[in-house]
């Protein structure tokens, strides 16, 4: 029987991934294992972690400060997905995809304080959405996809904790 070339690890890591589900066991480099103090706020952002994850909270007085895990990946630069809109139609109606993208991000960061938008590049050839969270890519994405149709096409690196999702359309 002929062997791929690709060791195995790589093949799985490059698989389509159905659903959110499946990336829950796989942990982010920048979640902290061990539990914050309940009240901790994030001095960049102003989020708060309470009861066990961060949320959007009135600034309240606490002697725990730290940085939440997407102002650190801001800082650091370093998304966890990124979302390339490739294609003639996405070079002709740049305003229209990022401004439902950041329609996107405006409802998903109401309820999820650590998904957001990084940056968005306009490059000659596309248009690249980084994003501090591994889920923004797919629901803008598919928030694209609703309004524009085109293909969609998604990759998780599980090594990495790093999505890359590609959306093209070309005419
Ligand atoms: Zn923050």
């Amino acid at each position: 029987m002929k062997r791929t070339n690709l060791p195995p690890q790589k093949e799985a890591s490059k698989r389509r991934i159905a659903g959110h589900a499946q990336q829950d066991h796989i942990l982010d480099p920048y979640q902290r294992r061990q539990k914050l103090e309940d009240g901790t706020l994030c001095p960049q952002c102003g989020a708060a972690y309470r009861h066990g994850r961060w949320q959007w909270a009135a600034r309240a007085k606490t002697d725990h400060e730290e940085l939440c895990p997407a102002c650190r990946r801001i800082n650091d630069k370093f998304p966890a997905g990124i979302l390339a809109l490739k294609g003639a139609f996405a070079r002709d109606h740049r305003e229209e995809l990022i401004h439902l993208a950041r329609h996107q991000e405006e409802a998903e960061k109401t309820e999820h304080p650590l998904n957001r938008i990084m940056s968005i590049e306009e490059g000659p050839s596309e248009i690249l959405i980084k994003t501090t969270d591994i889920h923004l890519p797919r629901r803008i994405g598919e928030a694209i996809t609703r309004a524009f149709h085109g293909a969609l096409e998604e990759s998780f690196e599980e090594d990495g904790y790093f999505l890359r999702v590609t959306w093209r359309r070309e005419s």
